[in-house]
């Protein structure tokens, strides 16, 4: 099979890097995204070292820093003591050009890109693929409204949702979680009524928990509302008081500026790929936001499928099939793994365990040898390698 012609469903963040490396790989490629505009909601915020060393080549890296804001450590608290284990990534100098998290809205992210695509390739607003197929020779999508695409590969970014998903008849298998997460951004300075907080903060409070992300221009604060049935209640500036109050009452009444509701799922597609149909991101897989990894590991879906695609173009004829092979099991092992145990850590409220896991985690930070194998892992190095053995 040699793809001279792509159909990219949806333009987030997996979608647009996918549409960028393939035309980057000469590839005449279409964008097809649902909504209007690019998508603006708040969601992810967290980059990690391997992601800005994959875009670092061609000048992205640069970009989002330059509207982010560099996070060397991060770190887990106890909110009532101010005890914590905190993390440097200073420890990772050997592994990677980039040894920190970066902090930079996934809709930055969304902007650069749309903006390398600009003449690159066709990106369509207002076209919602209702239905996905193929034959022998080609791929085709159906939009709203009738009109039909054919390309030599379809490649399904398009979210949880996704279409092509279903059209290559995988079952994405998994549950939700039973909480709802409030997410909120705020200008003020929770580093004035918190000491010693770093970029990055996840929280243990009594019989809760919370995070305070830092952005260039903003705090993100996110909290767990006992009553999951209700978000609406939950956003409603009264109870968002509630919880900055519990933070701490020397913040009184701030500016919210953004304010969402989400309920996070733990799913795997069971298959990745048909024929010329093929998924990445997450229409593949979705996993809790707890350590920032959904669209970083979305982001190496597509550059591991898009190398592929280019070995197949030089001559490599079965290149492709490997490309479930190579990123499903990292998913599976790695990114919903980890994820579920960070949020498991994050939302047990027996002050023994608690305790115990602080000691733990205080013993991992403080060996640089252990630090440095706990942070190859949640940083998401120790996984891509793995993967990219495959490859
Ligand atoms: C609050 C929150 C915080 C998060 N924080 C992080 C983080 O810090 N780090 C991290 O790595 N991940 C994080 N994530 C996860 C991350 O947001 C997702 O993994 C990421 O958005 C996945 O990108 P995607 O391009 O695969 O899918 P999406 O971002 O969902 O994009 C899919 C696109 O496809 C379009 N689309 C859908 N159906 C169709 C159709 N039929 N036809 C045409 N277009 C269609 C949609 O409109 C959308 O634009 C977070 C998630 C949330 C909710």
């Amino acid at each position: 099979m040699k793809i001279n012609t792509a159909i990219v469903v949806g333009a987030g963040p997996v979608g647009l890097t996918a549409a960028f490396l393939l035309t980057e790989a000469g590839i005449d490629t279409t964008v097809l995204e649902a909504e209007p505009s690019l998508p603006r909601d708040l969601r992810a915020s967290t980059w990690h070292p391997p992601t800005l060393d994959k875009l670092g080549p061609s000048g992205i890296t640069d970009a989002l820093l330059a509207r982010g804001r560099i996070t060397p450590t991060w770190q887990i608290r106890i909110h009532e003591t101010g005890e914590k284990a905190e993390f440097d990534l200073s420890v990772l100098k050997d592994d990677t050009d980039h040894p920190y998290r970066l902090q930079c809205e996934q809709s930055a992210y969304c902007e650069i890109m749309a903006a390398r695509l600009d003449g690159q390739a066709t990106l369509r607003f207002g076209a919602q693929v209702v239905e996905a197929g193929q034959d022998g020779t080609a791929a085709r999508v159906t939009l709203a409204g009738g009109e039909r695409l054919s390309a030599d590969l379809v490649v399904g970014c398009d979210g949880s949702r996704s279409v092509v998903r279903e059209a290559i008849g995988a079952a994405f298998e998994g549950d939700a979680y039973p909480e709802i997460t409030i997410l909120t951004t705020t200008p003020f300075a929770f580093e004035q009524v918190l000491e010693g907080l770093s970029g990055v903060n996840y929280i243990w409070k009594a019989g809760g928990t919370f995070s305070l992300l830092h952005l260039p221009d903003v705090w993100r604060c996110s909290f767990y509302p006992d009553d999951t049935k209700n978000p609406e209640a939950a956003l409603e500036p009264a109870a968002i008081q509630r919880h900055l109050d519990e933070i701490s009452p020397d913040i009184g009444e701030i500016e919210i500026l953004e304010k969402r509701a989400y309920r996070v799922h733990r799913r795997i597609a069971d298959s990745y790929r048909a024929g010329r149909l093929v998924i990445a991101g997450d229409a593949a897989h979705l996993n809790s936001p707890k350590g920032g990894m959904g669209m970083n590991g979305g982001i190496h879906d597509a550059f591991a499928l898009v190398r592929r695609i280019v070995r197949m173009n030089d001559g490599e004829a079965r290149a492709i099939d490997g490309y479930e092979a190579e990123r499903r099991p990292v998913a599976r092992d790695d990114i919903l793994a980890q994820a579920d145990d960070n949020r498991a850590r994050m939302h047990d409220t027996a002050e023994d365990a608690r305790t115990d896991a602080l000691r733990r985690l205080q013993a991992i930070a403080g060996d640089p040898a252990r630090a440095h194998a706990f942070l190859l892992k949640s940083s998401m190095i120790e996984g891509l390698r793995k993967a990219e053995q495959v490859a």
